[in-house]
């Protein structure tokens, strides 16, 4: 017999707020400006699958993958919109399967760009792939001073053909940091005038992309040809200042059923370490989640969860595989009742944005920890 998916803990995925999401970022696009989804880490934990549908039914053009087996997967399951490895592939060998699988590879220097020139001369073809230019995230990319010089050179290659040129911001979602906006304008500035500077006609096929999600809501300055959104896409804006027309709805929800109850004395201690005692009678809930399927332990006992349009306290450690709830509040939680973790419940809701400011991380992180072993529900 099948296992129900939603036997223990699930992240559900609504399809349909991926969809608007797309749509309603894309209305915020300079005129013609494309929408790259980034569907990077399983789609950022949502099911890459499910993203890639969905994100494309709202008018994604382009899909954004980190590595070349992400992106394989995605032709596997019969996507074939344009799809930028963002990562970088260096040996001939994944190049190969790179350019036998139509991805485009993301070029850094001009060795790079020889070996896809020679993969193209051996099948009579072009290789087609962006070029990205390093302007100040000091990762990927050419160096931009010599970017300029170089290029005459890529132009030569017969053998490939250049769909993009594009770079990436490093500050552009740090809310927090003084100089971020100044980073974030001398980067947009120094993209520009290599631009000016290889005398780039805005006219010609190659796509132009600087933007990720925070980047894009900064200003449409940043928008060029296209944008590679990920963050804003799934639900949640990267910026600390909100576009109150701006209405984005969370697609994931983390969900688990409550295992065991037990009711335990006045000054008894909880989980490992004993950090919580109860200070009057406590009815616990035990919910099969842990540090395992990626809840961040260092959130033990900072978080609540939801049941029927009211919080309850998470208490003591989270552990590998289970965490304790107080629900001595509560007459109506059953063993198998379904507590949400992240998401929506009535007008209730627990975002990523909170968890990760109380474990000190960011959204991004939360999101792409969940572990397989948490099966997907799409709904
Ligand atoms: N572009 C590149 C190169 C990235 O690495 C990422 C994500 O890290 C994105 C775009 C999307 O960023 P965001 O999720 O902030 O929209």
């Amino acid at each position: 017999q099948d296992i129900d998916p939603k036997q223990r803990a699930w992240i559900e995925v609504k399809g349909k707020a991926l969809e608007t999401n797309v749509r309603q970022l894309r209305t915020k696009l300079r005129k013609n400006c494309q929408f790259m989804a980034v569907v990077k880490a399983d789609g950022y934990g949502h099911d890459a699958k499910v993203v890639c549908d969905y994100a494309i039914k709202g008018g994604a053009s382009e899909l954004g993958v980190a590595t070349l087996e992400e992106g394989i997967k995605l032709r596997s399951f019969g996507v074939k919109k344009p799809i930028l490895i963002l990562g970088n592939l260096y040996t001939k060998r994944d190049l190969i399967i790179s350019f036998k699988n139509d991805l485009m590879p993301t070029i850094s220097s001009i060795r790079e760009c020889l070996v896809c020139n020679n993969i193209g001369k051996h099948f009579g073809l072009k290789f087609s792939l962006h070029l990205k230019v390093d302007t100040g995230m000091s990762r990927l990319g050419f160096e931009s001073k010599k970017f300029i010089q170089q290029f005459e050179k890529i132009k030569s290659f017969e053998n490939i053909s250049i769909e993009g040129i594009y770079s990436h911001l490093s500050s552009a979602d740090e809310n927090n940091a003084l100089d971020s906006q100044s980073i974030t304008q001398s980067q947009r500035l120094k993209f520009n005038e290599l631009l000016k500077q290889i005398n780039f006609d805005r006219n010609n096929e190659i796509k132009i992309h600087l933007a990720n999600s925070a980047g894009m809501l900064l200003s449409k300055d940043f928008h060029f040809h296209m944008v590679r959104v990920g963050l804003s896409m799934y639900g949640y804006s990267p910026l600390a200042k909100i576009d109150k027309n701006l209405l984005l709805k969370p697609a994931l929800s983390l969900k688990v059923k409550v295992a065991f109850i037990r009711t335990i004395d006045k000054g008894v201690s909880v989980s490992y370490g004993g950090k919580f005692v109860s200070n009057r009678k406590t009815k616990l809930a035990v919910l099969s989640i842990g540090y395992a399927d990626g809840v961040p332990r260092n959130l033990s006992g900072k978080i609540k969860v939801i049941h029927n349009n009211k919080f309850y306290p998470q208490v003591g450690s989270i552990t590998m595989d289970q965490m304790m709830v107080d629900i001595t509040d509560s007459k109506e939680i059953k063993v198998g009742s379904i507590m949400v973790l992240l998401g929506s419940d009535g007008d209730k809701t627990i975002s990523p944005l909170e968890w990760s400011r109380k474990s000190n991380t960011i959204p991004w992180e939360i999101l792409c920890s969940f572990k397989n072993r948490l099966p997907k529900v799409q709904v």
